[in-house]
């Protein structure tokens, strides 16, 4: 049954892989509800990923089915790296993307950290979904 779009959460995803310490990242942070590391892809000249602990698809799927000790440790934890990355002022955008339309790419819910110049407009380019 797809979850709020999308496929069940499925344990050979690549975030799933390096929370089981498979596949090496660029960790800036880690406790009990979140991992946070640095995206092998840069968007910004600060780009980090924060994801939780739990086996959750999407923000849909963590928001309708997590615990709430999970929700706010979870979002504590994005916060929290923010702070340690001395992000606060002049400030950063989060974004995470849910389902095709959105362009998530990873099953593993991740809110996307981008900081260190100033940010252009929220939306740009994206393509018309079919009618
Ligand atoms: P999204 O399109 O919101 O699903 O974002 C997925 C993000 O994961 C992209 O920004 C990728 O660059 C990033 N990514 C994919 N594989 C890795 C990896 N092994 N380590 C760090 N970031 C990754």
């Amino acid at each position: 049954m797809p979850v709020n779009g999308l496929a069940p959460y499925d344990d050979s995803n690549i975030f799933a892989r390096i929370l089981r310490g498979e596949i090496p990242c660029k960790k800036v942070f880690e406790n009990d509800f979140a991992l946070a590391f640095h995206d092998i892809n840069p968007q910004a000249p600060v780009h980090v990923l924060v994801i939780p602990k739990g086996r959750y698809v999407s923000f849909a799927d963590f928001s309708s089915k997590a615990s709430e000790t999970e929700q706010a440790g979870f979002l504590r934890a994005v916060g929290q790296v923010a702070r340690q990355l001395g992000l606060d002022e002049p400030g950063y955008r989060i974004i995470s993307n849910m389902g095709p339309h959105s362009h998530q790419e990873v099953p593993h819910l991740h809110v996307h950290i981008l900081a260190g110049k100033k940010l252009g407009a929220l939306i740009v380019g994206g393509t018309e979904p079919p009618p």
